[in-house]
């Protein structure tokens, strides 16, 4: 048996980055850059106007008036320079003539024919965009292995770049066994329940950024077992759920093993998940999480989701976490440490946690109810306001 930072770091040893491919900009987004991107130009590529106004040279400025013998729209560029005192109309963006340093916006003048007066102080240099002081050419712009999010998107295009290179998707299947199980849709039978294992996982995988290949339901009996693994670990990764335990016919190690699998490790000192197996077969990984539902989503979490994660070039692979403090007590009275569902709050002074009910690993009304988890030491005692640390899956909840 390991311990859940033991089984993390051997799992994450055999986990390799996946190939990168070429995307269209667009749908990039969501994905991990696969190289860095240099900037081939200065942006913005010239001085221009920050501001609706007008452009001179401030050192030939007499008096506070100029007469404007010319307009530069927006697109266009002014050949000539602009004579000493004298003014051109300018829009914003546009690139600022020779022989001016200087843009008072519009809303800052008074028109008199063809000339303005300033309506206030106007100092030197003010109201222009510098050649290159957003990125300058030959500068890194977007980092390999960051995160394409809306502004590197944004980025990327204003780089002029039509293309992106990230880490592929992983192709991840998702077996379940079982059978007492039934696919969504059937009519209910005794004895039975219905796969939900399967949607959640594969849902699961979807969030961390994997296409969930859905390989049905494999009885309890190794040769099935068997077939739909083999079918399974043509992707990048395979998950089973259930057969993982100590029950007679939990025979999805015998199945690994039987396909020449190797197993890393099984069972984790942890409480719900216990029941995990790790394994590379055919130099994939293989997870075999526990059958309850509320386990086999918590261990996805703590271990698939951070290997899926790592394949596809993530820098950050771990949840983010916040400081809380408790509502009310809370007892680990087991032997193992416990993985609570908490329901964090945002209230002014602070983040509140609240336990989301009863636990039990078969439950899934705690985790629909939670939006994070914390980990209680065995035989320990949290008394109500004591701080934990929290990792959370989603927004903590802000009320009013
Ligand atoms: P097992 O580890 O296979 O004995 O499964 C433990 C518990 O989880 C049993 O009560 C199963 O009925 C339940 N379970 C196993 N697989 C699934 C599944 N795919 N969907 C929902 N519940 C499941
Ligand atoms: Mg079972």
């Amino acid at each position: 048996m390991v311990n859940i930072e033991e089984a993390q770091q051997i799992i994450l040893r055999h986990i390799a980055l996946l190939p990168t491919e070429e995307l269209p900009l667009l749908q990039g987004l969501g994905r991990v850059a696969g190289e860095d991107v240099t900037a081939p130009r200065d942006i913005p590529a010239t001085d221009n106007s920050a501001m609706d106004g007008y452009a001179f040279s401030f050192a030939a400025v007499q008096g506070n008036s100029l007469f404007v013998s010319g307009n530069i729209p927006a697109g266009k560029e002014r050949a000539t320079p602009v004579p000493a005192g004298e003014a051109v109309r300018i829009m914003t963006g546009a690139p600022v003539p020779q022989g001016c340093d200087t843009v008072v916006p519009i809303e800052n003048v008074e028109t008199i024919g063809d000339t303005i007066r300033f309506l206030g102080e106007v100092r030197p240099g003010s109201h222009i965009r510098k050649r290159g002081e957003d990125i300058r050419a030959g500068q890194r712009a977007i980092a390999a292995n960051s995160l394409l999010r809306p502004q590197e998107i944004g980025m990327l295009a204003s780089l002029g770049k039509t293309s992106v290179r990230v880490y592929r998707r992983p192709r991840v299947g998702v077996l379940a066994t079982g059978d007492e199980l039934l696919e969504i849709g059937s009519p209910p039978a005794p004895g039975k329940i219905i796969n939900s294992n399967s949607y959640s996982i594969a849902a699961q995988v979807a969030e961390a950024g994997g296409d969930p290949v859905m390989l049905g339901i494999a009885e309890d009996e190794v040769e099935r077992t068997c077939d739909r693994i083999r079918e399974g670990i043509r992707g990048d990764l395979l998950i089973t759920t259930g057969g993982v335990s100590v029950g007679d016919r939990d025979c999805v190690k015998e199945a690994i093993v039987a396909l020449g699998g190797e197993i890393k490790f099984w069972k984790v000192h942890m409480k719900p998940g216990k029941p995990l197996a790790f394994a590379i077969l055919e130099g994939k990984p293989v997870f075999a999480l526990p059958g309850n539902p509320a386990a086999a989503m918590i261990s996805f979490d703590v271990f698939v989701r951070p290997a899926l994660l790592k394949m596809t070039g993530h820098a950050r692979i771990f949840r983010p976490t916040v400081t809380a403090a408790l509502t009310e007590p809370i007892a680990n009275k087991g032997d193992r440490p416990h993985l609570i569902r908490v329901r964090v709050e945002a209230r002014q002074d602070g983040y509140v946690a609240s336990a989301t009910g009863n636990q039990s690993s078969a439950r899934l009304s705690s985790l629909t109810a939670a939006n994070g988890f914390m980990t209680i030491a065995p035989g320990t005692t949290l008394s109500s306001g004591e701080s934990v640390v929290v990792s959370l899956l989603d927004r903590p909840e802000v009320l009013p």
